[in-house]
């Protein structure tokens, strides 16, 4: 993933630092409950949400256990409208050949419409490297991209900032990246709109290339589909001569006809519109109209080895419409930067850790970013049960090492729990000794107690009083 998470510290680390910053939690408490309160009332107009999400479920679980059959129909289906198909492997084979195709161009700069998947694997700061510009288009992700900042939400990367931190950045930063902001530039939200809209048309009519990504892919037809708000996407995808979009392999599915459901879903659940604004399909390429050529670079990057999990799998039907980042409060509080991931909030708690691996202590730490309050699986769409998939995944970072105490307790625990006649034992020593247990567990517990009050031991074990009240 993007190397401007690199060295990040893990989350416990991260989010103790975000949430002293009382400025961001007023950004982000603020912005949240905007959206899920419009969110909420997009979703109960609908009177078959609930049979929409099962089919959005259902749809997902299927193309992605037949996805060998699905890519492959899609690749005939790009070849035969005129476009060509990439696969690759990892992040860094997709920007090779991403850098490849727009070095074949001659130009260095590309525009890029607001992609999640080019963000996962730095395509930015490989362009960069080999001397290609990459300007973001997205209102939003130019204010990451002018800020030097990184991306803090799926749907709202600037989430954390608020209007007056956003007319500073434009003032300061919009000239050495082209057009400079209107002088005496105020921060109405029409005055900062139309600074970006001049900032970046220039960009728009001069680009030979753009990069994309895309929310489906329609294995029948080989049709791509973005969905957006700005115009920023539809300016990108039909002006420059070439056209390359960098997809994970999840996107794609199976019939035209199954984007009904997802077209009702997305944008309820994301930012709470019945549709929305733009919507832009495209099929390889067509003569007079639009890019001339067009590329489709199919990314795995870590996503067989997801599909290849039968509990993490799931994380594969995300649309990334943020919902669940919306309503969770430890996101709510500690904000995105902390996931140490361009995927913040409970889906990327699930979805990093596969991705990456749970090797480095910031991808070990996500799955515990929770608190298991399940207000992530009621929103989604596609009915991830995002809580399931952390409990899993705490099961294999635990596997893989743990504080040797906390190892030993729970072995020891687990022997207790196995042996009737050692349980009772231990509920009566327990009970015996209940003046001398401590308030606050030692060592590796102490985090826990820290925030909780530890249960008191009844003096008599439940089994005892059962048999004592019932003879
Ligand atoms: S996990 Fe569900 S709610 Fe969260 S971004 Fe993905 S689809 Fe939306």
């Amino acid at each position: 993933m993007s190397d401007t998470f690199l060295g990040m510290p893990a989350f416990p680390q991260a989010a103790a630092r975000a949430v002293r910053d009382r400025q961001l939690r007023a950004n982000l408490r603020h912005a949240t409950h905007t959206i899920r309160d419009k969110r909420a009332r997009a979703v109960a107009e609908l009177p078959d949400w609930a049979e929409l999400r099962s089919a959005g479920k259902a749809i997902k679980d299927h193309t992605l256990r037949h996805l060998d059959r699905y890519l492959v129909q899609l690749e005939e289906a790009v070849t035969a409208a005129g476009g060509t198909v990439h696969w690759a492997a990892d992040a860094e084979e997709a920007n090779r050949i991403v850098a490849g195709l727009v070095h074949a161009t001659g130009t260095t700069e590309v525009v890029k419409v607001k992609s999640m998947a080019t963000q996962e694997i730095g395509l930015n700061e490989a362009l960069a490297a080999e001397g290609v510009t990459a300007y973001e288009t997205d209102l939003a992700e130019l204010i990451v991209q002018l800020g030097e900042d990184r991306p803090s939400h799926i749907l709202v990367p600037a989430i954390h900032r608020n209007r007056a931190e956003i007319r500073e950045i434009f003032a300061d930063r919009m000239a050495s990246w082209g057009r400079p902001a209107p002088e005496g530039l105020t921060d109405s939200p029409a005055e900062l709109a139309e600074a970006a809209r001049l900032h970046l048309r220039e960009k728009f009519l001069r680009a030979e290339v753009a990069v994309s990504g895309a929310n489906f892919m329609v294995a029948e037809t080989g049709t791509l589909v973005v969905v957006e708000s700005e115009g920023n996407g539809r300016m990108c995808l039909t002006l420059p001569r070439t056209l390359i979009s960098v997809v994970g392999i999840e996107k794609v599915v199976p019939t035209w006809r199954d984007l009904e459901v997802f077209l009702q879903l997305l944008p309820r659940s994301s930012t709470a519109e019945r549709m929305n604004p733009y919507t832009s399909l495209w099929a390889g390429t067509t003569r007079g109209d639009g890019p001339s050529e067009f590329h489709l670079v199919l990314l795995d990057n870590g996503r067989t080895a997801a599909l290849a999990d039968q509990v993490g799998r799931q994380a594969l039907r995300c649309i990334r419409c943020s919902a669940c980042l919306n309503v969770c409060p430890v996101y709510e509080r500690a904000g995105g930067h902390a996931y140490g991931s361009v995927y913040p909030g409970p889906i990327g708690a699930v979805l990093t850790p596969q991705l990456r691996g749970t090797a480095s202590p910031v991808d070990a730490s996500l799955p515990y970013a929770s608190s298991l309050c399940g207000a992530c699986y009621e929103v989604c769409p596609v009915a991830i049960d995002i809580p399931e998939v952390l409990v899993h995944l705490r099961e294999r970072v635990a596997e893989q090492g743990g504080h040797p105490v906390e190892r030993a307790a729970v072995a020891a625990a687990g022997y207790v729990l196995d042996h009737p006649a050692a349980l009772a034992a231990a509920e009566r020593l327990a009970g015996r000794t209940r003046a001398l247990h401590p308030r606050r567990l030692p060592g590796p517990g102490r985090a826990w107690t820290d925030s909780r009050d530890l249960p008191e031991v009844p003096a008599e074990p439940f089994r005892d009083w059962w048999r004592r009240n019932r003879t």
